[in-house]
């Protein structure tokens, strides 16, 4: 058994901020409502993304939390970190509806407001990529397998069933 430790990411913040800014039009007014952390200690997950429970929501302010994987991002390459990033970033959806600009004649999408919960729902993926994150950052998974593989090597052993099913498990 080892001990798990969380902080906060500001580093990942920042790139994530970029990130929004060229590729999450749905965030960019909600920056101030995500929280990224780091968290120290064994996983079989590099990244996570989740919505906040009414009690997180209550104990700290934030909407949506960003979990990173320690020894992911220390041998992480910054494309890797970056995919990473941007992949836990494809899992939040916020509501919106299409309404009509008569200024600029255009559709425009009209996102529900950042700080209620009702706003967001996450995006689910199963085994596979989302389709933008290939089209930005290539199949960067191989390097995130390589990194399960050291923590396999270094940490414990498996039988092939669960080697099969790490593979899988990887990416959150
Ligand atoms: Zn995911």
């Amino acid at each position: 058994m080892s001990a798990v430790f969380f902080e906060e990411a500001p580093e990942v913040r920042e790139m994530s901020e970029k990130i929004i800014d060229k590729h999450h039009p749905h965030l960019k007014d909600a920056k101030e409502v995500i929280r990224y952390y780091f968290r120290d200690g064994n996983s079989d997950w590099a990244g996570k993304a989740k919505k906040c429970t009414a009690f997180e929501r209550h104990v700290t302010g934030y909407m949506l939390f960003v979990f990173i994987n320690k020894d992911a991002w220390r041998v992480f390459t910054p494309d890797q970190r970056k995919a990473l990033v941007d992949h836990e970033l494809c899992h939040f959806r916020r509501k919106s509806e299409r309404v009509w600009n008569e200024k600029t004649k255009q559709w425009e999408e009209k996102y529900e407001p950042a700080k209620a919960p009702d706003s967001w729902q996450m995006r689910d993926h199963d085994v596979e990529e989302f389709s933008e994150i290939i089209q930005r950052h290539g199949l960067w998974e191989t390097g995130i397998e390589k990194f399960a593989a050291a923590v396999r090597e270094a940490d414990y052993q498996m039988d092939l069933e669960d080697y099969e099913r790490e593979q899988l498990r990887v990416v959150k």
